[in-house]
């Protein structure tokens, strides 16, 4: 039988995606969702062409047991699928400075996943469990998993970008610096704008805009990461759905201070209870500040705020550009879906000659037509990311290369 798919794992930390597919097709056979890992009601839903599936399982089911169950199921109702699976590719959210590129992992390369868990310690753990359950369903394909790592693409960082200005010494000893992440949706966001606007890679300037329940920006020149939001942990930068993004470090010392709260409990609001969420005082959804947005005034600060942190960024990330920027991108949950946000956030940006089409704005048709940009304006464009497709790619090409 040909193999020809390839099954790609996302792990995060309260949920878990995968997908099976087939990288030169683009077709996805079969995939699925486990939502609210750890806590009641855990959903897993499962897409094929025809069908939807949807099972409750038991409350504050772990990763281990979501990923038993899904595979036995896989295995179960879609053997033929199953049979045709020759590699498996697993999206890693913190590679360090140590692993900048795709790689086949081994022991060696697990303690390296391992030893950033540091840095990313609600994601790289799950990431691990994703690849022991795997060896076991799939003992064939032991030597054929690939990790894909959300950190590699900003590799390309001047030091300028990624050190921060405390001492020295924090960066050379505990390596404290700016990794970014969503670098796997952003370097989709090059290829498929380099193929949309029909010129090379390494000639295009553009700015990437994620924007999801996790959100980051990208500054990309001739090709390459040179600045991005996110920095030693996903926590930095733009408003996220629950994340605070930027904010003076004096808050974290006047909440534990003044207030007497724990680092644990500040750590706990920072990351679960702010962004969308905290100004809303309602929603980490941003589809609940939109529709409240007329009516409710915490929800019109909350896409106020969140659009003016966009677009400060996209102000910033412009002056590395130097002689040009080719497009701005739209993508992510948000930035495919909100024509609000996109809206908002260009009409800050007349000045540097970005000008929305409202037609077009409202009307974005995938595959049709990218742009939503006025005539006399820098290109913007929504393209829809493709994570999945990235990362099934990528094991295809490594597998192939040491097969060779
Ligand atoms: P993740 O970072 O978890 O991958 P997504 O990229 O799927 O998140 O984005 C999820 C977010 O996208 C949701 O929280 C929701 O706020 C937003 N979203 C989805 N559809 C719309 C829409 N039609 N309008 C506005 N926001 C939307």
């Amino acid at each position: 039988m040909l193999k020809k798919l390839i099954l790609v794992l996302n792990c995060g930390s309260s949920s878990l995606k995968f997908s099976i597919l087939d990288p030169s097709s683009k077709k996805t056979y079969v995939s699925g969702i486990i939502e609210r890992l750890f806590l009641t009601k855990t959903a897993v839903y499962i897409y094929t062409d025809h069908k939807e599936y949807k099972k409750i399982l038991s409350d504050y089911t772990n990763h281990e047991d979501a990923l038993k169950f899904v595979f036995t199921r896989i295995k179960d109702k879609y053997l033929n699928y199953y049979n045709q699976i020759y590699g498996i590719g697993h999206r890693i959210v913190h590679g360090g400075d140590k692993l900048n590129k795709s790689v086949i992992i081994n022991h060696k390369i697990l303690q390296i996943i391992k030893k950033f868990s540091i840095f990313a310690p609600l994601h790289n753990p799950a990431n691990i469990i994703g690849f022991k359950i795997s060896k076991k369903f799939f003992p064939h394909l032991k030597k054929n998993n690939v990790a894909v790592f959300d950190t590699a693409f900003h590799s390309s960082l001047p030091k300028s970008s990624f050190l921060y200005a405390i001492p020295y010494k924090f960066y050379k000893k505990n390596k404290i610096r700016r990794y970014g992440a969503h670098g796997i949706s952003h370097n989709y966001i090059l290829n498929k704008t380099s193929k949309v606007l029909n010129k090379s890679k390494n000639l295009l300037n553009i700015i990437s805009c994620h924007l999801g329940n996790g959100s980051s920006v990208t500054a990309i020149k001739s090709g390459k990461s040179v600045d991005t939001s996110m920095g030693l942990t996903p926590l930095e930068g733009l408003v996220m759905g629950t994340r605070s993004g930027d904010l003076d470090p004096a808050i974290i010392f006047f909440m534990h201070k003044k207030l007497g709260l724990s680092i644990r409990v500040i750590e706990k609001i920072l990351t679960y209870k702010s962004g969308l969420l905290g100004i809303s005082t309602k929603s980490s959804d941003c589809r609940y500040s939109e529709k409240n947005y007329q009516y409710n005034k915490n929800s019109k600060l909350a896409i106020e705020i969140f659009c003016h942190r966009v677009a400060k960024y996209i102000g910033a990330y412009s002056t590395l550009m130097k002689e040009r920027l080719d497009a701005v991108i739209f993508t992510g949950g948000i930035g495919e879906n909100s024509i609000l946000i996109r809206k908002k956030v260009i009409s800050k940006l007349n000045l540097l000659g970005l000008y929305i089409d409202k037609n077009l704005n409202n009307n974005v048709k995938f595959n049709k037509n990218y742009f939503i940009n006025k005539k006399n304006s820098i290109k913007i464009l929504v393209i829809p990311t493709k994570e999945e497709l990235f990362i099934a790619k990528e094991t295809k090409n490594l597998i192939n290369k040491k097969n060779i």
